[in-house]
């Protein structure tokens, strides 16, 4: 196969994603449905805030009453009474008088203004209830509009109001939200289980001793990792030996996840035996994409009874299966969420040193990013080779080299998705 002939990027990210579909909905309690997608429009039961209240600790008044007030010639009021956040003020502020008022109390029939105590001659400090009701005067040393400080019934929320859309992504602020509504749970788009299965003779789980001339199976415990991070559930199956028995069965044992993540056996080495059971059990496409590093890649379904359970073969190395699964599987875990826009941010860099692309693949290269003086520069975390993870470990970015370019010169541009935060300086 030529690199000509091989297919893109965007192609078999489009292909994977014309199977993928979303996950069904399910009712989570509010605290444990961040990063999941809302499956339902949400209306107010409620109006919020309930009632006009004061957005300052102070004193509630007429504002006609406070008309030409100054620190030279105070008005004074009587005051007739006090109230808290959480209490109603029984009575009504007539002409002349004034209600101590605290911080989210509804304001008390007759007032249309607070007066916040800085703009009175109340010494700093007094206590709550520390009045004595119908002796107590304050002098008003400022006069206040017509509604200063109050929050009014309904500023934020109407009752009976589309207050967030189905397709809405649940974080901190859209949380705080629901709650503050008295909703309890909320039906949102469930959170794919993905099964991580390793594939390899050398491989050693981690509570193996170490054992010369075998590796310890990192891919499970990456790729598990980005499976979380990007919101799915991950559920590690172990490391499947190269044989057709061995694979069969731990594939089989996966079989009721929402998605099955496989890594290895889809290079040249031992491609027959995996390409042998995928075959067997499941409808395969088997891909050559024209990336590095994440050559081979491949993507099929499993039938499993009624469900199709969709399968992505990544490549053995290290930092291939990272990279592969950053590019194929995370949108994958995003569409069966719910959400859109599974793009990672891209910025425009000035590359700082010489990036070699050996052939005419699109390369990412592992790099750092940072901003200075308002541009984004990136240098390389090292060496490039597929198994060197340290140089993911490094790295905050991945910088494209086109496909049709050789190499990339120190100065020039590219383009850098940004996989965590920029350094600065
Ligand atoms: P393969 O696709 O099976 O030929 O594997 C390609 C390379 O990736 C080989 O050097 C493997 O040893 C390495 N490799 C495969 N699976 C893992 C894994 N789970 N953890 C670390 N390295 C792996
Ligand atoms: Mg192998």
């Amino acid at each position: 196969m030529t690199f000509a002939d091989m297919m893109s990027v965007e192609e078999a990210r489009r292909r994977i994603l014309d199977v993928i579909q979303r996950l069904p909905a399910e009712v989570r309690n509010i605290e444990d449905a961040a990063g999941q997608v809302l499956a339902e429009d949400v209306f107010s039961p409620l109006t919020i805030p309930p009632l006009d209240n004061t957005a300052m600790d102070g004193y509630a008044v007429r504002a006609a009453d406070t008309a030409g007030a100054s620190a030279a010639t105070p008005k004074t009021l009587r005051v007739i009474g006090e109230v808290a956040a959480g209490y109603i003020f029984p009575g009504e502020v007539g002409p002349g008088e004034a209600v101590r008022i605290m911080t989210g109390a509804p304001t008390p029939r007759g007032a249309d203004a607070i007066v916040p105590f800085e703009e009175t001659d109340e010494p700093p400090g007094r206590a709550f209830g520390a009045f004595a009701k119908g002796r107590d005067v304050v002098g008003v040393l400022k006069a206040a509009d017509v509604a200063a400080n109050i929050r009014r019934a309904g500023e934020d929320v109407k009752q009976g109001s589309l207050v967030l859309q189905a397709g809405t992504e649940l974080h901190a602020a859209q949380i705080g939200v629901l709650a503050s509504l008295g909703k309890r749970s909320v039906s949102v788009y469930r959170r794919p289980a993905v099964a991580v299965l390793s594939t390899g003779d050398e491989l050693l789980d981690l509570d193996q001793p170490y054992e010369p001339g075998h590796i310890y199976d990192s891919n499970a415990y990456s790729v598990a990792t980005l499976v979380s991070e990007a919101g799915g559930i991950p559920r590690r199956l172990g490391i499947a030996r190269d044989t057709v028995e061995d694979l069969t069965a731990k594939v089989h044992a996966g079989l009721d996840a929402d998605l099955m993540i496989t890594s290895a056996g889809v290079s040249r080495g031992d491609y027959d035996v995996v390409k042998d059971v995928l075959l067997r059990e499941g409808e395969v496409d088997f891909w050559t994409v024209r990336m590095r590093p994440g050559k081979p890649l491949a993507f099929g379904v499993f039938p499993a009874g009624e469900r199709r359970v969709p399968h992505i073969g990544l490549p053995g190395n290290p930092v291939s299966s990272m990279v592969t699964f950053e590019l194929f599987g995370r949108p994958a875990v995003f569409k069966m969420m719910g959400k859109t826009g599974w793009e990672r941010p891209q910025v425009r860099v000035t590359v700082e040193e010489r990036v070699v692309n050996p052939d005419p693949r699109r390369f990412y290269a592992r790099a750092v990013v940072s901003e200075r003086g308002g541009r984004y520069y990136a240098s390389l975390t090292g060496p490039q080779g597929s198994g060197i993870l340290t140089s993911m470990a490094l790295a905050n970015a991945l910088v494209v080299c086109p496909e049709d370019r050789t190499h990339l010169e120190p100065g020039e541009e590219a383009d850098a998705l940004l996989l965590g935060p920029v350094m600065r300086g």
